[in-house]
This record gives C-alpha cells, sequence and structure tokens, in this order.
C-alpha cells in the first residue's frame, strides 16, 4: 500500500494529507495546483515545528522531479535551459537549508512568517507581472512555451 504524503496548493497554500494528489484545491478551486511537499515543509508550515535542518530535505535531481510533474499537468513548462534550472533549485534548496523552506531565491523573505508563505516554491506565479508580462515565473523556473524566448 502506498503512504500518505503531503501536498501543497501553490495558488492559496492549502495542505492535503493523503495517497493522491488533490486535482482540484478545495480551498480556492485552482485545478493541478498542488505539488508535493516534503515532511520538513508541512512541520513546519502546518505544525509550527521548529525543524531540525537537513530534515527531509531534497536533492537537486529529487526536487526537479517533483517540478516537473508539477509542470506536465499544467500549460507552463520548466524553462528549456536545464542550467538555468538546476541553478535556481540551488538557490531553493540553499534557503531551505539556510531558513527552513524553500523560499524563492528571487525575493528576500520579510521575516514576516505568514506573509513569506508566498514565497515558497513554486508560488502563485501566475498573478506576477513577469508571468502577465514575459510568460515567466519572477525567477524564470517556469514559462509559458507559447512566450518563451532565450
Ligand atoms: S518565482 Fe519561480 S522560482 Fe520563485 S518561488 Fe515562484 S515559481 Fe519558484
Amino acid at each position: 500500500m502506498s503512504k500518505k504524503q503531503y501536498f501543497r496548493c501553490s495558488v492559496c497554500g492549502d495542505f492535503h494529507y493523503g495517497l493522491r494528489m488533490p486535482t482540484i484545491c478545495p480551498t480556492c478551486a485552482s485545478q493541478n495546483s498542488y505539488i508535493l511537499v516534503n515532511e520538513q515543509e508541512a512541520d513546519i508550515v502546518l505544525f509550527e515545528k521548529q525543524c531540525r535542518r537537513g530534515k527531509n530535505e531534497w536533492r537537486v535531481e529529487e526536487f526537479l522531479g517533483v517540478l516537473r510533474e508539477f509542470a506536465s499537468h499544467n500549460d507552463f513548462i520548466l524553462n528549456p535551459d536545464l542550467e538555468h534550472v538546476a541553478f535556481t533549485i540551488e538557490g531553493i534548496l540553499r534557503n531551505e537549508r539556510a531558513k527552513g523552506l524553500k523560499y524563492c531565491p528571487c525575493r528576500v523573505p520579510s521575516g514576516n512568517f505568514e506573509a513569506d508563505l508566498d514565497l515558497l516554491c513554486p508560488c502563485n506565479f501566475k498573478i506576477q507581472e513577469t508571468w502577465i508580462d514575459q510568460g515567466r515565473c519572477w525567477c524564470g523556473l517556469f514559462v509559458d512555451p507559447q512566450r518563451y524566448s532565450k
């Protein structure tokens, strides 16, 4: 039997603990907005535990797989520039090692825990100006395949 895992809605931050990733968020009704998260993220965000650094941290390839899976259900893709993707993921995982959570590497957390939850990767990037104007998230990790240009 497969084991239950934690999933986070990248649009509204809703968490789900279950055997399968929900396709529709019961809180904000977004489709395919959930992403698998590690136990460390769930512990800190949901249970306000001060996690030991290093607990369940993902390596670059593991998080890359999770992001690939996330993009595969949506109308955006991972940036075809894999060097840029690897560089961005390293920044995200560096934040996880230093600050406990996978904060966006392109923005600076304010120190307000609740407000900074909006900076967890992947964030709700489709509301960002860079997505609307250029078809990319702030960091260029995700791009709109119709508008992507190197
Ligand atoms: S802007 Fe891109 S890299 Fe930064 S948190 Fe959002 S999705 Fe992740």
